[in-house]
């Protein structure tokens, strides 16, 4: 069995030492593991030498709400952020994607890290940390020190399961700034069963709603292409302009030239397409009775 390839097992508390272990190589890294394990038993992933758990390390966990930028750190759990007040009033689109992931027990293993570094394009915390304009924290041991970059998460994702961040980082926290206080935002998702489900489509809308007038448009679209993407048409369509019913109408119609859904054993890519518009039409109607 593939287990046997793992001649050690690391659960460190600080993170220079998870750090240090990551730069040695052949460390394969986890956090809740709802992600890996299945990807292992199946054999499309191997484990690295050493096995290192990252869930105990002091300072990557809980969420700072308190200044102009909220921090949430990468152990942070789905669950956690399911239930934080003060998440659920500064930016209450990414509390309601948490609710509509997985299972009681899944969402309190899951780990908001793990779903951004799995990098799947149905990866439910990512549309809506796109339209908070989110950023994210990639630590590394270099020089003797640890070293930390930030990669602005619309930037982060390179296709399927992949990302710019290198084998010996570490992502510590993902950042966003407060949202203003007329932001609203709003969070779809679809798929065959009614719990437990992978999205086949998923969709966040934000923006800031003044006179009547959108502002600050962020639209972002899981599932329709390789990689979570921002829905540059839609955003153009509707930016700066009333919440009318010929709004909602041009942001629909833009749609189609933002999602490139293709056919899969999920959904087929034109009941994908059809999803997206509905979306769009059914989240600006939301906000319009705001
Ligand atoms: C039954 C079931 C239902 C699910 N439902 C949903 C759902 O509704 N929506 C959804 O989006 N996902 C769902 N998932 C997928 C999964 O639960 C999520 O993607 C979860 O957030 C992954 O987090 P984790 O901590 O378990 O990741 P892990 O499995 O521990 O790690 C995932 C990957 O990220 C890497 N990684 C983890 N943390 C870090 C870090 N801090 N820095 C660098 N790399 C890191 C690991 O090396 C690994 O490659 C489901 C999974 C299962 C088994």
């Amino acid at each position: 069995m593939d287990m046997q390839r793992i001649t050690s097992y690391l659960a460190p508390r600080r993170i220079d030492e998870a750090l240090q272990a990551m730069a040695e190589g052949d460390a394969t890294l986890f956090c809740g593991g709802t992600d890996l394990a299945p990807q292992t038993e199946s054999g499309v992933r191997r484990y690295g030498a050493t096995l290192l758990n990252v869930r105990r390390i002091e300072g990557l966990g809980g969420i700072d709400t308190d200044g102009g930028e909220i921090r949430i750190g990468a152990t942070t759990s789905v669950g956690e952020i399911r239930r934080n007040a003060a998440l659920g009033r500064i930016a209450p689109v990414l509390v309601e994607a948490a609710e509509h992931f997985a299972s009681e027990q899944i969402r309190n293993a899951a780990s908001v890290g793990g779903n951004l570094c799995n990098a799947s394009p149905a990866g439910d915390m990512i549309p809506p940390l796109l339209v908070l304009g989110a950023s994210v924290e990639l630590a590394c041991w270099r020089d003797g020190a640890a070293q930390t970059r930030r990669v602005p998460l619309e930037s982060f994702f390179v296709g399927p399961g992949k990302t710019v961040k290198r084998p010996e980082e570490l992502l510590t926290a993902v950042v966003f700034e407060r949202p203003a206080a007329d932001f609203r935002a709003r969070f779809r998702k679809s798929g065959p069963r009614p719990a437990l489900e992978i999205s086949n489509v998923s969709m966040a809308l934000g923006a800031r709603l003044a006179d009547d007038r959108l502002a600050d448009v962020r639209v972002a679209m899981g599932s329709v292409a390789p990689t979570p993407l921002r829905a540059r048409h839609v955003e153009a369509a509707i930016e700066g302009k009333p919440l009318h019913a010929s709004t909602v109408a041009a942001a629909v119609a833009a749609s189609a030239h933002d999602a490139r859904p293709i056919d899969d054993v999920r959904a087929s890519a034109w009941y994908r397409g059809h999803l997206v518009r509905v979306f769009v039409e059914e989240v600006l109607h939301d906000l319009r009775r705001d």
